[in-house]
């Protein structure tokens, strides 16, 4: 995939989580109707890819669903993990995760595989439905998301 094509599936996806239909999306993107009904398939065909920002910045400034940032894990080898939303709303969470471990704490943890580049979290994540969310529910597995 080109980056000008990921940066419209992007789109796409989220004035879709928004609650546009497909051709409120076309008439916003400019996008023949065709085009984004194919795009509508592809983000459904294919699991969405987590992709690894190092500068968190950048990561909400891009908003690219599923994207994730680790902050460093040091000796103890617990790190929080920022992610967008994968659904495509926008929004950022931030959870507990360690390296081959499930953190102890009194909130919520995920055990990590500890790969930045092709993360697997064990259990699975929810994102639960408030203002700006529908709810999103499913597994990260080797830097891909993929719902539940
Ligand atoms: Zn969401």
């Amino acid at each position: 995939m080109t980056e000008t094509s990921a940066a419209r599936e992007m789109t796409v996806r989220r004035l879709l989580a928004q609650g546009f239909d497909q051709a409120e999306t076309a008439d916003a993107t400019g996008l023949p109707e065709g085009q984004v009904a194919q795009l509508v398939q592809e983000a459904k065909a294919g699991p969405l890819r987590a992709l690894l920002y190092l500068d968190r910045r950048a990561q909400r400034a891009e908003g690219h669903p599923g994207a994730v940032f680790f902050t460093d894990p040091g000796d103890g080898g617990v790190s929080a993990m920022w992610f967008i939303c994968p659904c495509g709303c926008g929004q950022v969470s931030r959870i507990t995760v360690g390296i081959e471990h499930k953190p102890h704490m009194a909130g919520p943890s995920w055990k990590w595989n500890g790969s930045t580049t092709e993360p697997t979290l064990h259990p699975s994540v929810k994102q639960a439905s408030n203002g700006v969310c529908k709810g999103w529910h499913g597994w990260l597995r080797d830097g891909y998301w993929e719902v539940c």
